[in-house]
């Protein structure tokens, strides 16, 4: 960027005598208006990172009566945008930076068969998930069987480990229409659960994973183009 500019203020400083008092600090904050978003509020249409103070809060239950509020809808409809964006099958409010209980959960069996080979699916015991939104939810372990599987985690952008979830779950909360439901759920599911679960809770799976199997699925290609590479935020290559 240096390179660029400083021929500009030179071009500049040389055409018009009326312009020289355009210092290098000017013109690079200018230039960097130009290529750089301004941040954004919450709810955000990006996926904040670990480190982020909103990922180790508390989030707080929805008032029922506030569910068909626009406030609500709007940040539901935020994380179906983010979550079609980026390609997850689980994401929670407070990854879009708003610390409320909700979550939206879902996978076709169109995304699967795209993004995974069959050895994949069951090796993972991956299966597609009906689309959910939920809200204030309760989750009951329905059998404390240990299942270890690699998850990764959209805030955890580029990186993968071995995580023990329990086998079955039943849940409980409110839909985006403020009806109550309850659903049981095992495998893949009860692992997506357990996870958004968590996320509501302040907690990481990078806090209950077998800290050795951490890995960057990415690092054969970060090598082959020198570094030169953007890590995907889910576990897609
Ligand atoms: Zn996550």
């Amino acid at each position: 960027m240096n390179m660029r500019i400083k021929p500009l203020i030179a071009l500049i400083n040389q055409q018009s005598t009326t312009v020289r008092h355009f210092s290098y600090k000017n013109i690079l904050t200018w230039y960097s208006g130009l290529v750089r978003p301004k941040p954004t509020k919450p709810p955000h249409k990006h996926i904040i990172q670990v480190g982020d103070p909103c990922l180790r809060a508390i989030s707080k239950p929805v008032p029922t009566k506030d569910i068909e509020t626009e406030e609500v809808q709007k940040l539901i409809a935020y994380l179906k945008h983010v979550c079609r964006k980026y390609d997850c099958y689980g994401l929670s409010a407070p990854q879009v930076g708003v610390p409320l209980r909700i979550f939206i959960m879902g996978l076709t069996q169109k995304a699967l068969d795209k993004h995974f080979t069959k050895k994949e699916i069951a090796a993972k015991a991956l299966k597609a998930i009906e689309p959910l939104v939920v809200i204030n939810p309760e989750m009951k372990v329905t059998d404390y069987t240990k299942v270890v599987l690699e998850e990764s985690c959209e805030s955890v952008k580029g990186f993968c480990a071995d995580v023990p979830r329990y086998m079955s779950v039943e849940l409980k909360g409110y839909d985006e229409d403020g009806h109550t439901f309850s659903m049981n759920a095992s495998g893949f599911t009860a692992r997506i659960i357990q996870h958004e679960m968590d996320h509501l809770d302040a907690k990481l799976y990078t806090d209950i994973m077998d800290k050795k199997t951490l890995y960057c699925p990415h690092w054969q290609v970060v090598n082959e183009r020198c570094g030169k590479v953007e890590l995907p935020y889910g576990p897609f290559k």
